[in-house]
């Protein structure tokens, strides 16, 4: 079988535009223990603490170390940010004079706590060691120190999202980037096989489609690659040793540089296809991914010749598109929509309403409606 080669000579890049985002990445395995000491070094007073329901005991932690800092708990979280549970929680901050909030769990409890940094007063805020204006990080409002525990990668970003009556809206705001990142692989050790490969398939797209988006450039590429080689081999190893701590640590690393590269390149046809098939009927977030993914990898990766080659190399492949759709059926993720519950007619519909989008190739109705079936049968591309 041939090898994958990453490609020896580096093309000069055209010219590009790239925005480093601020923010501090604590990594390592007990790094749970630093959170007191990173929220100390900001400088903030009163601290809420919001944990979903897997993470009680870090929580119990956490509060332990924040002492009198400590000013309240929101335990277990919704999915998508329901507006009714953004608007109680935004109460309980302010009730409580919260300046900042850490966020213990996936994207559902990171996504609660941006939900309350969006919309927090400069006033809330005793915050030091960082900018305070409108637009930047903490916007002086309160601010977010993030503990992921799966790989979904939403602590890396300044997008926000928040459902109501069924109908997901999204947004970018740096107020809502967390200030503080701390990633430990321990918390991650138990999250179970099957949510540990959606969440990994749902990171592997942020790497992959970084890097035909309209904002793609050299340093996201480079992140991107570097990220899709750890969740690959993290994701091998984990199937063989779900509590295996290295492989847990090298699919917090992947997803860090996965959310860092979708934090910087932005979303494209891939997203938007998972987006409007979630919103619209109501699919699973991560599992969405793995379907679509290889099918819009087998049409867009040619318009991108350096970085398929990078990212083949990664994975170990001599064609991203099959090597990812095999990675997603070895781990066990459904990798066609009709699994997902999606109709053969809902797939047409969604073909139909689909609004183009910037894309290396032309978005017609004809592309995505190929797209669409194909992740609807799950063929192999
Ligand atoms: P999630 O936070 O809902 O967690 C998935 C499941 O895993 C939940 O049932 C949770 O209780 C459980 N869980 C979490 N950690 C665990 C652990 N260590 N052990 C055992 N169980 C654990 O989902 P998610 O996939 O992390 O995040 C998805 C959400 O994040 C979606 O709403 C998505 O839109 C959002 N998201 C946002 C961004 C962004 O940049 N804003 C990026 C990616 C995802």
């Amino acid at each position: 079988m041939p090898r994958p080669v990453e490609p020896d000579a580096v093309q000069p890049p055209g010219g590009f535009v790239h925005t480093f985002l601020p923010g501090r990445v604590v990594f390592g395995a007990g790094a749970l223990e630093r959170v007191g000491a990173e929220v100390e070094a900001l400088g903030v007073r009163r601290v809420l603490v919001i944990a979903t329901n897997s993470a009680r005991a870090a929580a119990d932690a956490v509060q332990t170390q924040l002492g009198d800092r400590f000013a309240g708990r929101i335990d277990g979280v919704a999915q998508h940010v329901p507006t009714e549970a953004a608007e109680q929680s935004r109460t309980q901050a302010r009730e409580s004079n919260a300046d900042a909030i850490v966020a213990i769990g996936g994207g559902s409890a990171i996504g609660l706590a941006k939900a309350i940094a969006l919309t927090s007063s400069p006033q809330q805020s005793s915050a030091t060691g960082g900018a305070t204006t409108e637009g930047s990080v903490g916007g002086g409002g309160v601010v977010v120190v993030a503990v992921p525990t799966t790989y979904a990668g939403s602590e890396m970003t300044p997008v926000w999202g928040e459902t109501a009556a069924g109908r997901k809206s999204t947004g970018v705001d740096l107020r809502v980037l967390p200030r503080v990142v701390v990633y430990d692989p321990m918390l991650s050790r138990g999250l179970p096989v099957k949510v540990t490969a959606a969440s990994v398939a749902n990171a592997i797209a942020h790497c992959v489609e970084a890097v035909w988006t309209p904002k793609a450039d050299p340093f996201t590429e480079v992140v991107a690659a570097e990220g899709l080689r750890a969740l690959a081999g993290g994701m091998r190893e984990v199937l063989a040793t779900p509590d295996d701590l290295d492989a847990r640590g090298k699919l917090m690393y992947g997803a860090c540089l996965a959310g860092s590269a979708l934090a910087t390149a932005g979303t494209g046809l891939h997203h938007k296809l998972c987006h409007l098939l979630g919103g619209t009927y109501n699919l699973p977030h991560a599992e969405t991914h793995a379907a679509v993914l290889p099918q819009v990898a087998r049409v867009n990766a040619s318009s991108v010749p350096q970085a398929k080659a990078r990212l083949e190399a990664a994975l170990g492949t001599t064609d991203l598109a099959a090597g990812l759709f095999d990675l997603f059926q070895a781990a066990g993720v459904p990798t066609s929509l009709r699994d997902l519950g999606l109709t053969e007619a809902q797939a047409e519909e969604a073909a139909r309403t689909f609004q183009p989008t910037d894309n290396p190739i032309p978005v017609t109705e004809g592309l995505v409606r190929e797209i669409l079936s194909r992740a609807w049968a799950g063929t192999r591309p």
